[in-house]
């Protein structure tokens, strides 16, 4: 499965357990002023590709890589890593559904907690 594919379930299943997600589209390869443009704009390399908010500020990222396990981080994925870390937000690297599994199991809690005071099925 494509990492595109990939994401596009892993969406599915955080937003059908109540998870506030959202992309963060900086990938594809653009004309080289467009690159420009956006970067001017605040679009950076090595920005995780899903972001998760849980409740009580808690921010996770994550970056997907294909399921053939052939993935591997950039630099700039790394660095991007180091910082959030650094920041103290939470960061993930999803190979596997059991990744995805594993992360809905550890927060559906807090999912649910949120779902409940919001009252509110997410923000399509
Ligand atoms: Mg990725």
């Amino acid at each position: 499965m494509k990492e595109s594919a990939f994401q596009t379930n892993v969406v599915r299943m955080l937003k059908g357990q109540g998870f506030f997600v959202f992309a963060v589209p900086n990938g594809g390869s653009r004309h080289y002023k467009e690159a420009a443009h956006l970067k001017a704009q605040g679009v950076m390399a090595g920005v995780a590709d899903l972001v998760i908010c849980l409740p009580k500020g808690k921010v996770h990222f994550v970056e997907l890589k294909n399921l053939n396990g052939k993935g591997r981080q950039s630099p700039a994925q790394r660095a991007f890593q180091e910082t959030v870390e650094y920041l103290g937000n939470q960061y993930h690297l999803w190979a596997s559904w059991a990744d995805v599994e594993r992360f809905m199991n550890d927060h559906r809690k807090e999912a649910k907690s949120m779902e409940d005071d919001l009252k509110v099925g997410g923000t399509d």
